[in-house]
């Protein structure tokens, strides 16, 4: 089978272009449309693409018919989430984008705690759902990402250490496939597929739906601690022995920041650098605050302590204003294993240089739940390193953008000899601006099982506009 190659798509002839859109039920916008522009637009500014349909599927029906046009065109194609991903790998030029965020819907079974939820669906959909009957399942920390890239890729975020990564709450998952079969995923069906998708990205097919597993998640004790940063180097070195014999019930991930000059930060801080650890604990609230009092009273107390009792969906969206969609975006990211004296130093170095209001820098802990699953268990390779970290340039303004992308990449060159080799996928940019050998440092071990497992699906790279896992024999 040799590897697909793309026609452009502006090339087809409008009779096969109407009758395409006369096949699915949802609408194929095209550059000559109203809201066109609006449509091709991704999280990230800095990404202007132009693909020459985007058909958006309402139906596993309607991804059927698009997966087949574009592969009995040759067309390129890109599967659209939430739009979230950093180097926009959810829209192309001169192709075909399966757009699924008209594929919506999240039904909870409250008895059997799972969530059947559509391809298309945004975090804060799900928890909005769930949260109704006091469940939750593992996302991230902005609540307009997206179930499908955040969930292919892994999915870190606030409940990381209690519950694990989003794949590993994964029960099952709906895929067409590049041959336009429709399939499911599970443990009994398909397991080589179902190990695949659980951190293997978008490679191996269209998921049009996904079930989780929830967890008797409500009113959480959390929110952000802000420190001077002059005590960066201090707070590191106590979080760095903390976090990773903390218990389960506790997550908290490390950043650098710039307190935003606007309500409701307190105006004293205004534009101040500071040091943060942004908590989530998930045991009994009763006892939160004896958890917490000797945090508090390990540094003095912090400039900032917003660490209380919240509903879940309030802590997942409690960061969305300060990154909306819309404004430039370049990050570069890896995965850490010790956090030496010697890298705090350089790490403190660049947090106090931090070229924007936006830019920042997390450290996201992979320990508890998530560490105790098997390197091999899933396609998520790093499950022995004990943070992600990613170092992220944001600016509303694109006359920002020579200095941040410089900042970014300079901090991060000077922290990959402290790092354990490969990243976490959904924080990389793309292979033009990173390599595609960083794909395989990203999988290590498990990246020739997935070449295996894709030469399966997808024998001739259909599914390509992602961190690509290239079909093992091209
Ligand atoms: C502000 C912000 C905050 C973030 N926070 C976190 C976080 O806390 N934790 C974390 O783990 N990650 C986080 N991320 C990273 C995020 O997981 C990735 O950017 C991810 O790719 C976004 O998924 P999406 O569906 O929104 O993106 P899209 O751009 O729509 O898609 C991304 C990739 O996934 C594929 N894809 C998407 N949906 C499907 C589907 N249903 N079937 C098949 N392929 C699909 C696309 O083809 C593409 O390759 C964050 C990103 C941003 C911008």
């Amino acid at each position: 089978m040799a590897i697909a190659t793309s026609s452009p798509a502006s090339t087809l002839s409008s009779a096969v272009v109407e009758q395409f859109i006369a096949s699915i039920r949802g609408d194929v916008i095209r550059p000559e449309d109203a809201g066109y522009d609006e449509a091709r637009q991704v999280y990230n500014a800095m990404i202007d693409k132009r693909p020459a349909l985007i058909a958006r599927c309402t139906s596993a029906g309607d991804v059927i018919a698009a997966v087949n046009f574009a592969r009995d065109n040759g067309l390129l194609v890109a599967v659209r989430g939430g739009g979230h991903n950093g180097p926009g790998l959810g829209i192309c030029d001169d192709g075909l984008v399966i757009d699924l965020s008209t594929l919506k819907g999240v039904r909870v079974d409250p008895l059997a705690q799972t969530a059947r939820v559509g391809g298309g669906c945004t975090w804060g959909e799900v928890d909005h759902a769930t949260h109704a009957f006091g469940l939750a399942t593992p996302s991230g920390i902005i609540s307009t990402t997206g179930v499908g890239g955040l969930t292919l890729g892994g999915g870190i975020g606030h409940l990381t250490r209690k519950c694990g990564l989003a794949i590993d709450n994964l029960i099952e998952a709906d895929v067409v496939l590049a041959d336009g079969r429709f399939v499911t995923a599970s443990a009994d069906e398909h397991p080589d597929l179902f190990w695949a998708l659980r951190g293997g990205g978008g490679n191996f097919g269209v998921v049009t739906s996904f079930v989780f597993r929830l967890h008797p998640i409500d009113t959480v004790y959390a929110g952000p601690m802000f420190w001077p940063i002059e005590r960066a180097s201090e707070v590191m070195r106590w979080y760095r022995e903390f976090i990773t014999q903390a218990p389960d019930d506790i997550n908290g991930f490390f950043a650098f920041h710039t307190v935003p000059a606007g309500a409701p930060f307190p105006e004293h801080l205004h534009g101040q650098k500071i040091c943060a650890i942004v908590w989530c604990y998930t045991g009994a609230l009763d006892g939160a605050e004896e958890v917490f009092a000797p945090i508090r009273a390990q540094f003095g107390p912090p400039v900032l302590d917003w660490v209380g009792p919240i509903p879940h969906p309030a802590l997942q969206g409690m960061f969305d204003g300060l990154y909306p969609p819309g404004q430039q975006w370049y990050w570069k990211a890896d995965f850490v294993n010790e956090l030496s004296d010697e890298a705090i130093a350089r790490h403190v170095e660049f947090g106090a240089t931090m070229p924007t209001p936006q830019a920042t820098m997390h450290l996201y802990p992979i320990s508890g739940a998530a560490g105790r699953i098997a390197s091999d268990a899933t396609a998520w390779n790093y499950r022995d390193a004990k943070w992600g970290q990613v170092m992220v340039g944001v600016s509303p303004d694109p006359a920002d953008n020579a200095e941040m992308i410089a900042w970014t990449r300079a901090y991060w060159e000077a922290m990959h000899p402290y790092s354990a080799g490969g990243a976490y996928v959904n924080m990389m940019m793309d292979a033009a601006d990173e390599g595609q050998d960083r794909v395989r440092a990203s999988y290590g071990a498990n990246y020739d099982r997935l070449a295996a497992i894709k030469a399966t699906y997808d024998p001739s790279n259909l599914f390509r506009v992602n961190q690509n896992i290239v079909p093992k024999g091209i």
